[in-house]
Parts: structure tokens; sequence; C-alpha cells
């Protein structure tokens, strides 16, 4: 069978011989490990590019990064949002929103997952501690990627994530995940609906209900793979659905 070609978006990175396109290896890895064949995706001005590009990918997956800019969201910036990255947003706003007329699976991690509800009409907070304070510590500072930090409960009944991490049950099934976020899901864009939430309430998944997948989950899957096979089995749905 032809392996499924993944697009991996990566970020533009000023380094004193120029910018450069890069990203975390730990999503080409856990695309491999599902069986998939990762292609990256330096950001582009010509957006009229998109669908030539994505002709030739079979899925998408959307990495994670710098805050979304608030005014993507109709919001004025929080001091406690850090530098964003206009170019990024609107690359990546055209590839979601390419993806999603063609019915092209797409899977966002973190900052790829609030990339997907703010292209899709969504809004976010902009700092879980100053503005849901008594939240837990989603940030975990200097942590490594692979530790995991808090329980998230699962929706009950059928949901895209419960049946790709095999934890479909009537029950709210829960899982414990790694965290390095200061953003989270506010309004959901119409056609989401939550699939997970930390114990504080904060979203830590969601999905578009129907035939196209589309899921984007807060935490971070591609750093777990390795040693939690158990996640490897995320990647294993975007890259099924982008294989049928
Ligand atoms: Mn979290």
């Amino acid at each position: 069978m032809k392996l499924a070609r993944i697009g991996v978006t990566a970020w533009t990175e000023i380094k004193p011989r120029g910018p450069y396109a890069t990203v975390s290896r730990h999503y080409a890895d856990s695309v491999v490990r599902a069986g998939g064949l990762p292609l990256l995706l330096p950001v582009l001005a010509d957006l009229s590019l998109v669908p030539s590009l994505l002709d030739g990918l079979d899925g998408l997956l959307l990495t994670g990064g710098t805050d979304v800019n608030p005014g993507l969201y109709g919001q004025e910036r929080h001091p406690a949002v850090a530098a964003v990255d206009p170019d990024r947003d609107r690359w990546e706003r055209a590839l979601v929103l390419g993806a999603r007329d063609r019915g092209m699976p797409v899977l966002g991690i973190c900052r790829g997952a609030q990339l997907i509800n703010v292209a899709l009409g969504g809004t976010l907070v902009q700092d879980l501690a100053t503005q849901r304070p008594g939240t837990l510590d989603h940030v975990r500072d200097g942590q490594p990627m692979d530790s995991l930090a808090h329980p998230v409960r699962l929706v009950p009944g059928p949901s895209r994530l419960g049946r790709a991490l095999g934890r479909e049950s009537a029950s709210s099934p829960v899982l414990t995940v790694n965290s390095f976020h200061h953003q989270a899901v506010d309004v959901l864009a119409p056609g989401l609906v939550a699939t997970a939430w930390a114990p504080d309430g904060v979203v830590e998944a969601f999905e578009a209900p129907g035939d196209a997948f589309l899921v984007g989950v807060q935490f971070h899957p591609e750093a777990l793979t390795a040693d939690h096979p158990e996640f490897t089995a995320l990647f294993r749905a975007l890259v099924g659905s982008a294989q049928s």
C-alpha cells in the first residue's frame, strides 16, 4: 500500500545566517512510528500555493509553537502573550481551511489545536494563570517533554479520540498526559465538540463529529510515542484516515 503523506508544519526561526524552517523531530518520528510518511512544510507567504501543496498530501499535522495572534479572534493582546508570528498564522489558517474544504484528515497539537479552533471561528483563553486563576499548572516550565503532568477525562460514549486511544466506553475514561501550554480553547468554533478535559475544566481535546478526521489535542502525544506506545495510536488514526 502507498504510504500516507502527512504534511507537518514547520515554523520560521531567525538565525544569524538567515531564516530557517524548524520543527521538533518528535512529530516526524511519530508519523513514521504510525506507518505514515512525514513531509515538512515551511511557512510560505504565497497562499495561492496551498491547493497545489494539498494536492500532494493525504493528511495534515499542525504542530506546537508560539501563541496565535489574538487579533485573529478579535481580541487585544494580553501582556502574557509573547511573540506572535502572523505569517505562520495566516499560512496555517489557509492550510486548515483548504484541508477542511476537501475533507482531508487534520490533527492539531497544542498550538496546532488552538490554531484550528481560531481558523474555524473559535476563541482562546490567552493566559490560563491570570484569566483562569486556580487552574492547574499547565505550563510545567523546564520539565522534560515526556513527563506526565495531569489526568484528562474523556467524553463518555463514542468519539474519534476515544476510539483512537482504545479508551471508548460508556463511562468517562481517564488518561494521563503531558502539558506545556499557557493558553487553551475558550469558545469552541461552530462544528467542533470537546472530547477531553483536565480536572480544572480546561479543554484538552476536541474534534469535528462527522466523516472528516479533524482532531485537536492540547497535550503533546508526539513527545510520548517513544516510551508510551498508546499515544502512537493517535497518529495511527490520522495516518489510517489519510490512507482511506
Ligand atoms: Mn494541560
